[in-house]
């Protein structure tokens, strides 16, 4: 395994981190206590290569045969593997994996598009529109202002430029990690990158 770009990688989560934390710290926007439910979209999407050190660790654990066979018995709308929900609780739930979640998880919520005009816009998240709509306006109007926040396409564009292979592949996130473990397997079994 490219122990380099599993680092490189990791740096650029903790980047994330930092700049998200930031943005929350000017705005006050703040995801409510144990909810979960931008886990429960189906269509979640990630690259092979940011499950890669998640893969890893579960092989490092010896469970990566377990969450193979967990993957296989779910379908093209289930919601991610990791996500453990609340319940008594409709749309509560947390991930069983925080600290090594993908990127794409990392930036939800916090993180702009740029507009046809090239302009980074908030790409915010429903939920906080419905139950904290005047943190979201606030939001807004930083970016507009100039305060700085993560962008999607700018990090999908670092990912990927760290393995062009399994860096560019955005897939749902179940499928992502299926090939990730796969790759972390063969790679035990038969040597190689
Ligand atoms: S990896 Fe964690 S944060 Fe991301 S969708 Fe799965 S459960 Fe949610």
């Amino acid at each position: 395994m490219n122990t380099d770009v599993i680092e490189r990688l990791l740096a650029l989560y903790q980047q994330i981190d930092e700049e998200t934390t930031a943005f929350q710290a000017v705005t006050g926007l703040q995801c409510p206590a144990d909810c979960g439910r931008c886990c429960e979209n189906p269509e979640i999407e990630a690259t092979p290569l940011e499950m890669l050190p998640l893969a890893i660790e579960l092989l490092r654990q010896g469970k990566a045969q377990q969450w193979l066979e967990r993957l296989a018995a779910l379908n093209e709308r289930s919601v991610c593997v990791f996500y453990q929900s609340d319940p008594l609780i409709p749309g509560n739930g947390r991930c069983g994996v925080y600290a090594g979640r993908p990127a794409v998880c990392r930036l939800f919520g916090y993180a702009t598009v740029k507009n046809k005009q090239g302009t980074p816009e908030l790409a915010a998240c429903r939920h906080h529109k419905q139950t904290v709509p005047a943190a979201v306006e606030i939001a807004k109007a930083a970016i507009i202002a100039g305060v700085p926040a993560p962008n999607f396409s700018d990090y999908g564009n670092e990912i990927a430029n760290l393995d062009p292979n399994l860096g560019q592949m955005q897939m749902p996130l179940n499928q992502a990690l299926k090939i990730a473990l796969e790759r972390v397997g063969l790679i035990a079994q038969f040597g190689g990158e």
